[in-house]
């Protein structure tokens, strides 16, 4: 479906993330500039497969990039690196070019002059966040996003079983330890520990 008007997406955003806030208005609005500079209009549609993008926060922003990109964890098209930036990369894999955007520091503060009638912080950015022109919200770079094989959203590989526990590792996301086969956890990335 191409493009729609960011009312809306403010529809859609508040049923996938369970409120309509700030930090989503700001995300539809990171994620439709971002569509814009790479010119696809139909992200969700004709254009789906050649889109990802990094998300810098796991906040309501998050969200709201998901629901204007599509770009899903489960379709591998949506990366998390946990900078706890309010930024996001976009990446258009058929043209190899990639913008990174980044709202501005003074944005809140802007959203205060704008409307010191709305006492509310969450409204008053709301109400801002949707009039601010794109180039007053956010700083806007080209960059080089290079993805690895594995990283690509359509990429396959064998399922392999790790030597240590059993457990069936996909998309070759095992390791090599001194000649063994193991999973990420065996090989000392476990995030978990025995109850
Ligand atoms: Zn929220
Ligand atoms: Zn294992």
């Amino acid at each position: 479906m191409p493009l729609k008007p960011l009312a809306e997406y403010e529809l859609l955003a508040a049923q996938a993330h369970g409120h309509l806030c700030a930090g989503q208005i700001l995300g539809l609005r990171m994620a439709l500039h971002g569509m814009k500079l790479l010119g696809l209009d139909d992200p969700t549609g004709k254009d789906r497969k050649r889109l990802v993008s990094f998300v810098e926060i796991d906040r309501c922003l998050t969200d709201a990039i998901g629901v204007v990109t599509g770009c899903r964890l489960g379709k591998r098209a949506l990366k998390f690196r946990d900078f706890g930036k309010t930024a996001a990369t976009f990446c258009d894999l058929q043209q190899d070019r990639a913008v990174r955007i980044v709202a501005r520091e003074s944005a809140k503060e802007s959203a205060r002059t704008l409307h010191p009638e709305i006492a509310d912080p969450n409204q008053q950015q709301m109400r801002a966040y949707r009039e601010m022109a794109d180039e007053e919200l956010f700083e806007t770079e080209w960059v080089k996003v290079t993805l690895a094989a594995q990283d690509l959203p359509g990429f396959k590989a064998p399922r392999v079983v790790c030597e240590q526990c059993g457990e069936g590792v996909s998309f070759r996301r095992e390791v090599l330890r001194e000649g063994r086969t193991l999973c990420r956890a065996c090989a000392g990335e476990r995030y978990y520990g025995p109850a």
